[in-house]
């Protein structure tokens, strides 16, 4: 395969402006890119020709291709984005909030935007109950890739560079197993001249790599941290999720109590519910006990079943006790909605039926 040159979107700003001569151009391009969400150099009109010219032999501009779309009933949109090696990624546009207006006709608040974005193509951590896992480990995308799923889906949308955005790392993919290109595309989401989006917007989601999570506290980048649980003692969560062995539960509480959280915020833990295996009122009074003293949230996910797996999706009476029961002893808890389940919902389901198709 010939040499693929980086792309644009691999650089902060300040990177940027030493690479390009004079450095002023360097926020001309940032605004073509970040707010026009051009996908050629021809297009940034006030850009000289010669630069123009030097800038595509450098580097590329369109890293991924949307291959795939698919809208659901309540707004969300997912999207298969091709890489040049042929593998496929998805990113899903949530709605968490519709526009509404007043009775007198005046707006009341615009529609809120979240982003679910991936940042590998598969993942070595294994999780029983993921799709992803399935297919192993396949590569890291690069911090120029992980934006462009943000940067095209606003394009795609014609969502205004100033419109909020919300960014969730809850794609495809473990974001600390790559963790210099997610912090890199975390530092590029947040420039001022470009999507702006601030990192108290954005949330990593990670199985628990404690030494990682360290790592990720000590860049102290600003973002939000979300932790997969899913299972209060190590015996089920090593079940569930095999990188148990490696980094059990008292190591990830431990690396939770040296994060730093902005002031407002609250480390997430992601509690997946899986009907028969963790839904139990024991595992809502040890999650109680175990999150004593951390600053945290819970949000409760239903398992999205997918064909071939054994777990089911729990009953919406177990959900709500489980979660009356946290919410009674002080803890905060929502429900994850399953956005978008008449699309392929959880992460990883969309490319699944691709493959399928194609026979792979
Ligand atoms: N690797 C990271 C981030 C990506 S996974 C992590 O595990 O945190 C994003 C979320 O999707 C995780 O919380 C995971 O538990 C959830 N998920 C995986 N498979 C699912 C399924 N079948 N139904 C519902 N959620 C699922
Ligand atoms: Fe990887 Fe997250 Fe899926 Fe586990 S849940 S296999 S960490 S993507």
């Amino acid at each position: 395969m010939s040499e693929v040159k980086p792309s644009i979107q691999d650089y902060t700003r300040e990177e940027l402006s030493a690479l390009i001569k004079p450095s002023f151009r360097a926020k001309q391009v940032y605004s073509w890119l970040y707010h026009k969400y051009v996908t050629s150099f021809d297009e940034m009109k006030n850009i000289p020709k010669s630069l123009k010219e030097e800038l595509s032999e450098k580097y590329r501009i369109s890293p991924l291709k949307i291959v795939r779309k698919e809208k659901s009933r309540d707004g969300s949109i997912k999207y298969l984005f091709q890489r040049d090696d042929g593998n496929t990624v998805e990113s899903v546009l949530l709605l968490m909030k519709k526009r509404e207006f007043h009775e007198d006709g005046s707006l009341k608040h615009q529609e809120r935007y979240t982003v679910c974005i991936s940042c590998q193509v598969g993942c070595k951590v294994g999780c029983s109950f993921c799709l992803t896992a399935k297919s192993g480990f396949i590569a890291n995308l690069t911090a120029g890739e992980i934006v462009e799923q943000v940067r095209m889906i606003k394009k795609d949308n014609q969502i205004d560079a100033n419109r909020r955005v919300n960014i969730v790392y809850m794609g495809m993919g473990e974001p600390l197993d790559n963790l210099n290109s997610v912090a890199q595309s975390s530092r590029i989401f947040a420039e001022s001249d470009g999507m702006a989006i601030a990192p108290h917007r954005q949330t990593i989601s990670t199985s628990g790599l404690s030494t990682k999570i360290v790592k990720l506290g000590k860049l102290d980048l600003g973002v939000n941290l979300a932790i997969s649980l899913h299972a209060v003692d190590d015996e089920l969560r090593e079940k569930l999720m095999p990188i148990n062995k490696a980094y059990n539960i008292k190591s990830i509480i431990d690396a939770v109590k040296e994060f730093p959280i902005n002031d407002r915020k609250r480390v997430m833990f992601e509690y997946l519910v899986i009907k028969d295996v963790n839904d139990d009122m024991a595992s809502a009074k040890k999650l109680l006990a175990l999150l004593n003293g951390i600053k945290s949230k819970v949000n409760l996910i239903y398992f999205n079943p997918y064909g071939g797996t054994e777990y089911r999706r729990p009953e919406e009476r177990d959900m709500r006790a489980f979660q009356e029961y946290l919410t009674k002893h002080g803890l905060h808890c929502t429900i994850r909605e399953s956005k978008g389940l008449d699309i392929s919902a959880a992460c990883g389901q969309l490319r699944d039926n691709e493959l399928e198709e194609r026979g792979e």
